[in-house]
C-alpha cells in the first residue's frame, strides 16, 4: 500500500536567498517533493513578528516608529523581484520538486494577530497575488495556506470563489457562535464533513471547511523533535495512509533544527511503501480514497 507524505514549507518571500533554502534542506532540497508557501507581496512584519516581544512587541513599536521607518514597514515587496529566488523555484518547479502555493497576501501582522483574521482581503487582490506567482514562477498555483494558519470564517468564502484548496494547521476561526450558526447553514457540507468524521469513521485527511477542500498538516516547529514528530505522522498514516508535516526554512536554520528535520525525513522515508508528494497531488490522491 503507498503511503502519501506532504512536506511544507512556509514564508519564502522576496528577501529569501536560495542558498538559506539550500542550507536549511541540504541534500534534500530538489530530491524530496516540497511544497513551498511563498507571500506573493511581503510586508515589513513578517520579520518584525520574530522579533522578542512578538505581536504585542510589533504593535507597540508601530506607534512610535517615525515616519520614515513606517514608510519603509509598510512598503509592499513582490516575490518575484528576487531574481535569484525566481530562477532557483522555477527549475525545481519545472521539474515537479516544488510546488508554489500561496501564502496570503502580504502576510501583514495587525492587531488581531495573522493577516486574515484582521478584516477583509478580497478574491481580487488574493487573485493578484496568485497571479504574480504564477507568472514570477511559471506554474499554476491552486494551494493557499493562511498566514499562521489561521483564516476567519469570512475569508474563506473568497477562497471558494477562486477554487483555491486550503492547506493549513487549525480550524477555520469563527468569531461569534451566530457567524458559526450562519455558516452552517449557508455551508451544510461542513455539518456532514464533521458528522461522518466523528460518527461514521470516515478516514479521508481532505476536509470539507465551508465549502472549501482543506488538509491539515503537523508543525514540525511545536515540536523539534524528531522521535515526536514521527510518532504522530506514523500514526496518521497508519490510520488514513496519509500524512504532512510543515515547517519553516527560517526555523530550520536554528539550533540544530535542520539536522533534526532531516534525520526525520530519512526516518520517514524508510516506511514501507512511503511516497513524498506536492500538495496538488496529495489533495488528489487523498480526494479519491
Ligand atoms: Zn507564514
Amino acid at each position: 500500500m503507498t503511503r502519501y507524505i506532504c512536506i511544507r514549507d512556509d514564508d519564502a518571500n522576496f528577501f529569501t536567498d536560495p542558498a538559506e533554502l539550500r542550507k536549511a534542506y541540504g541534500e534534500n532540497w530538489g530530491r524530496i517533493p516540497l511544497t513551498l508557501a511563498v507571500i506573493p507581496f511581503v510586508h515589513g512584519s513578517d520579520a518584525k513578528i520574530l522579533e522578542p516581544g512578538g505581536l504585542e512587541g510589533l504593535l507597540e513599536w508601530e506607534k512610535s516608529a517615525s515616519p520614515e521607518e513606517l514608510e519603509r514597514y509598510n512598503a509592499l515587496h513582490p516575490a518575484g523581484d528576487n531574481e535569484a529566488l525566481a530562477k532557483e523555484l522555477s527549475g525545481l518547479v519545472r521539474e515537479g520538486k516544488v510546488e508554489i502555493a500561496q501564502h496570503g497576501l502580504t502576510h501583514r501582522y495587525a492587531s488581531k494577530g495573522p493577516e486574515l483574521m484582521n478584516g477583509f482581503v478580497s478574491a481580487e487582490k488574493i487573485q493578484e497575488g496568485r497571479r504574480h506567482l504564477e507568472e514570477t514562477f511559471k506554474c499554476r498555483v491552486g494551494v493557499f495556506i493562511p498566514p499562521g494558519n489561521m483564516i476567519d470564517e469570512r475569508q474563506t468564502l473568497e477562497l471558494k470563489k477562486l477554487k483555491l484548496n486550503m492547506f493549513s494547521s487549525w480550524p477555520v476561526w469563527y468569531p461569534s457562535v451566530r457567524r458559526r450558526a450562519l455558516s452552517y447553514i449557508r455551508y451544510p457540507g461542513t455539518v456532514a464533513d464533521v458528522l461522518s468524521h466523528r460518527l461514521l469513521g470516515n478516514t479521508s485527511p481532505v476536509r470539507n471547511y465551508c465549502g472549501v477542500k482543506t488538509i491539515h498538516s503537523i508543525i514540525f516547529d511545536a515540536y523539534d523533535d524528531e522521535a515526536a514528530v514521527f510518532a504522530l505522522a506514523l500514526a496518521e498514516l497508519e490510520k488514513t495512509g496519509f500524512t504532512a508535516i510543515a515547517t519553516h526554512y527560517r526555523h530550520l536554520l536554528k539550533d540544530g533544527n535542520a539536522g533534526k528535520f532531516a534525520a526525520l525525513l530519512r526516518r520517514l522515508g524508510e516506511i514501507e511503501g512511503v511516497k513524498f508528494v506536492t500538495a496538488s497531488e496529495y489533495i488528489q490522491k487523498a480526494s479519491g480514497k
